[in-house]
């Protein structure tokens, strides 16, 4: 069986106790990680505040490294794409596409300037504003995107001159060791290390006393514990949390190309994505066939082991989330919904779940009000326009929505009334690393990509120098 150190200044280390990792497809162990200890995240954040001041005086050397580790995903070494693909369940293509689309996120960021803004230059006094890093950063990652997540953290904090102590899932948290290991080539020991282990490593981590930021991926009920415990000391925090994005199609599209567009907005990565779309608004006048279109869809795709050929969705990650969209979906029935297609599990080992559209079903049951994280869609009719939004606005979660119409002006006036982060129009999942990605409401504080995520691993420091 295989076997993943962690990297703690610079060095492999094996860890004195191990924990399995489970492929999502067979439901069995595969592989044995490290289960860090305390001392081990001692050593982990030692090496990191050692390793700031050096790391944060030359910007121009923090490039370069960027640009190094972009070149090193670029030419992965072999293996990583199927580890991902054997850790999160997606299937091989759409490993190999995370694993260049971190290469292109490092190389994106490493372009970034962080230049000083001349606020007042007069022969009385020269104002500057200056960008200083935090000192060391705690990473925490969700299983869903574990290698993207991971360098949307890493590169940004460490351009900035930050270090950084990276945790990621413990579903998946081979891949971000691999990165550990073709990080130990090409970054100065203790600048980035990474360590692996459950929920409790995470907790010690927010309060530990080295760090000066916690950047956190993951479920909203964790981000406010993370919040709370990163309070006392004050450390800076960027909560990218859950959503529950409602996408509301208006009476004019045309049913079969929007549904194809809905359909994989909600169900890639078999619907694990933060900003998915969770629920979809559609006029009663459209709904039946928007509904038998989309269960259309869902009845085609090829679910399978990620590893298998012609593979379009994998399985559901792991088996908490398993059970929890079995619980939503059994919920949904209870309350007389009709499922248009799916709605149990597929095969016999392993966490598969039918691709699921829902319909005859409203706001107020679980389903809908609740994020699925998953692959079970519910579709709600709507009689007017006013009303769908307020609907999709009646809820604490604010990350992402779109709205769909063959007028795009008419719907990017609908899509600014949405309460959100991201507001998308005849598109979703629109994420790019020159745009703020962030949430509203109980989603997030703070954003991450382009300046404004690499911003927020500084600290704004005002040097005024007077002349007379
Ligand atoms: P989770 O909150 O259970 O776990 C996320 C990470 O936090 C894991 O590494 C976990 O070990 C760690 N953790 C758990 N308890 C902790 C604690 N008390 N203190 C510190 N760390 C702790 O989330 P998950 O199930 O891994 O991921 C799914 C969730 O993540 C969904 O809600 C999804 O919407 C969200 N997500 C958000 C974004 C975004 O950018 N907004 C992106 C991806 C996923």
């Amino acid at each position: 069986m295989a076997e993943y150190t962690m990297t703690i200044d610079g060095k492999a280390v094996k860890g004195s106790k191990t924990v399995g990792v489970i492929n999502p497809a067979t439901g069995k162990v595969f592989a044995q990680v490290p289960d860090c200890t305390r001392a081990e995240l001692d050593q982990a954040m030692d090496a990191a505040k050692r390793a700031f001041p050096s790391w944060s005086r030359s910007l121009d050397a923090r490039r370069k490294v960027l640009n190094d580790l972009a070149g090193a995903l670029m030419q992965p070494p072999e293996g990583l794409a199927r580890s991902l693909t054997l850790e999160q369940g997606k299937p091989l293509a759409k490993a190999g596409q995370e694993v260049m689309g971190a290469a292109m996120w490092c190389s994106y960021t490493a372009s970034l300037e962080l230049k000083p803004e001349i606020i007042q230059d007069t022969p009385q006094s020269h104002v500057e504003i200056r960008r200083k890093p935090l000192g060391v950063v705690a990473a925490i990652t969700p299983w869903n995107y574990p290698l993207m997540l991971g360098i949307w953290k890493i590169a940004p904090a460490l351009l900035a001159g930050n270090t950084v102590v990276i945790k990621p899932s413990p579903y998946t948290p081979i891949t971000t060791l691999m990165l550990g290991e073709i990080l130990r080539g090409i970054v100065p020991p203790g600048v980035v290390n990474v360590v692996s282990g459950g929920d409790d490593l995470g907790a010690w981590m927010t309060t530990h006393k080295v760090p000066r930021k916690v950047s956190f991926t993951g479920s909203v009920e964790t981000g406010k514990k993370v919040a709370a415990a990163a309070a006392p000391d004050l450390k800076r925090v960027t909560l990218e949390l859950g959503g529950n994005d409602a996408a509301i199609v208006l009476s004019d599209v045309k049913t079969d190309e929007v549904a194809q567009k809905i359909f994989w907005g909600a169900f890639e990565n078999s619907g694990q994505i933060c900003s998915a779309i969770k629920r979809v608004y559609v006029p009663e006048q459209m709904y039946e066939p928007m509904l038998n279109k989309l269960g259309e869809l869902a009845k085609n795709v090829k679910v399978g082991d990620g590893l298998a050929e012609g593979t379009e969705l994998g399985p559901i990650n792991n088996q908490m989330q398993f059970e929890r969209v079995t619980e939503l979906v059994e919920d949904a029935k209870k309350h007389g919904a009709k499922i248009v297609t799916g709605g149990a599990r597929l095969g016999s080992q392993g966490y598969f779940y039918q691709p699921t559209v829902v319909g005859n079903i409203s706001d107020g049951v679980r389903l809908v009000d609740e994020e699925q994280f998953g692959p079970a869609l519910p579709v709600i009719p709507y009689k007017d326009v006013d009303d769908a939004v307020r609907r999709a606005n009646a809820t604490t979660y604010g990350l992402s929505g779109s709205v769909w119409s063959s007028n795009a002006d008419k719907a990017a006036e609908v899509a600014a009334q949405l309460e959100c982060g991201s507001a998308w129009v005849n598109q979703h999942l629109a994420i790019a690393p020159n745009l703020p990605f962030g949430g509203a409401k109980w989603s997030g504080i703070g954003v991450e990509n382009g300046p404004w995520g690499l911003l927020g691993f500084t600290e704004i420091q005002v040097v005024n120098v007077s002349k007379n």
